[in-house]
């Protein structure tokens, strides 16, 4: 999707991933001599070959080798810039250090505390964590997670040993468990100035710990709730350093408070509805804050919108075509299949973004998708 907006611009996009077919290689061609690189984007040798071709560098996904990037970037030899700053990125991708660096800011997040499972000190003890944070808690792998991979719901004591066994041997940490009224979400885009403006704040819901489907504009009666959530993304993404867009996502509380749950930095899926609802994408934004251009339009150009994501139920591609087919009856609907060879279980395959007049309307139209998932579950 980056890579589309990129083309719109003629701006030339290389890009580093494992294989000849990854979804972004099928539609960006690169102009020889230059090459798409083969290879994982936690690999400095990879990582270089990307660098040596390029002006710019960025990233989709926060798990990268960012100390190379950072040596890359201090290389005086060829000045090429990264964005976000490789610090931004070192924060976010440890989310225990992303809520520390949060807190000292002065940014609202769930109460955490560090858990290391053999020790006895009560600061970092399992049991410690129970009797700070109270019971149900989450518990999370402080790095790699995705998609609710690396998050276990501790339920009463016994749940203690399933959860370190499920998260493995990654380091982890407790968080209290927070009893939302609604999860929301704010894309904000940070210029290369370090101006940051933002995106409508949306309405995420989730299945299974994964984004399932996206609401734009924010559902319900309160007026003052979008200018708020905006509010604390934007203080929150003034902390960090360098250029792009960002994800935001939010719990709102019983009581009105909003917390940040976590930070992307890069593109997101609660923001994928900005390509047909919005002036400006988040994916064009994104070219035009790490470019030094001037940023696009964040308004809705559409009274409202909904995102569905195409989520992988087993191996069998056909469940979702079956909803892509339905999809390309229904007035508005944009569908977004991503090239992923295969489809697996908790797998993102796509989505489809169905705009319309109203809220009443979208939903309407997104009645007969949620019909045709796998599970059919409205
Ligand atoms: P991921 O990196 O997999 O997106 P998150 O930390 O965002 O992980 O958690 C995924 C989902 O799990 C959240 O969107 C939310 O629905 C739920 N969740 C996460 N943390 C908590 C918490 N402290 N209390 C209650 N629910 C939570
Ligand atoms: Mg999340």
């Amino acid at each position: 999707m980056l890579g589309a907006a990129a083309s719109l611009l003629n701006i030339k996009v290389l890009v580093l991933d494992s294989g000849d077919s990854a979804p972004a290689k099928q539609v960006i061609a690169p102009t020889p001599p230059l090459s798409h690189v083969d290879g994982k984007f936690t690999d400095e040798e990879s990582v270089r070959q990307l660098a040596s071709q390029v002006d710019v560098l960025t990233v989709e996904i926060e798990h990268v080798n960012a100390q190379v990037l950072e040596d890359i970037m201090k290389d005086s030899s060829r000045p090429i810039q990264v964005h976000p700053h490789p610090s931004t990125i070192k924060i976010i991708q440890n989310k225990l250090t992303q809520k520390r660096h949060l807190t000292k800011y002065g940014v609202p997040v769930v109460d955490c505390q560090e858990v290391i499972a053999s020790s006895a000190d009560p600061s970092t003890s399992m049991q410690g964590a129970i009797k700070t944070l109270g019971l149900p808690l989450m518990l999370k792998s402080q790095t790699l997670a995705y998609d609710g991979r690396g998050n276990y719901v501790v339920e009463t004591e016994d749940d203690v040993g399933k959860a370190q066994t499920a998260l493995g041997d990654r380091p982890l940490y407790a968080e209290r468990w927070a009893p939302f009224v609604k999860e929301i979400a704010v894309m904000i885009v940070r210029s290369a100035s370090g101006t940051v403006v933002s995106y409508p704040a949306v309405e995420t819901v989730h299945k299974e710990n994964i984004c399932h489907i996206v609401f734009a504009p924010l559902r319900g009666t309160d007026q003052e709730l979008d200018g708020k959530a905006r509010r604390v993304a934007e203080k929150a993404i003034q902390t960090f350093e360098g250029a792009g867009v960002f994800g935001v996502e939010m719990f709102l509380m019983p009581d009105g408070e909003i917390l940040v749950n976590e930070i992307a930095p890069r593109p997101h899926n609660s923001g994928h509805y900005t390509i047909e609802a919005c002036y400006s994408s988040q994916y064009e934004n994104h070219l035009r804050a790490i470019l030094d251009l001037p940023l696009g339009s964040t308004e809705l150009r559409v009274p409202a919108a909904v995102m569905l994501n195409l989520i992988g139920a087993s191996s069998d591609m056909s469940e979702i075509t079956r909803v892509c087919q339905k999809a390309l009856t229904v007035p508005g609907a944009a569908i977004h299949l991503y090239g992923k060879s295969e489809s697996r279980k908790g797998r993102k395959m796509g989505h489809i973004t169905i705009v319309g007049n109203s809220e009443a309307e979208v939903r309407s139209r997104l009645r007969p998708l949620l019909e045709a998932l796998p599970d059919n579950d409205p």
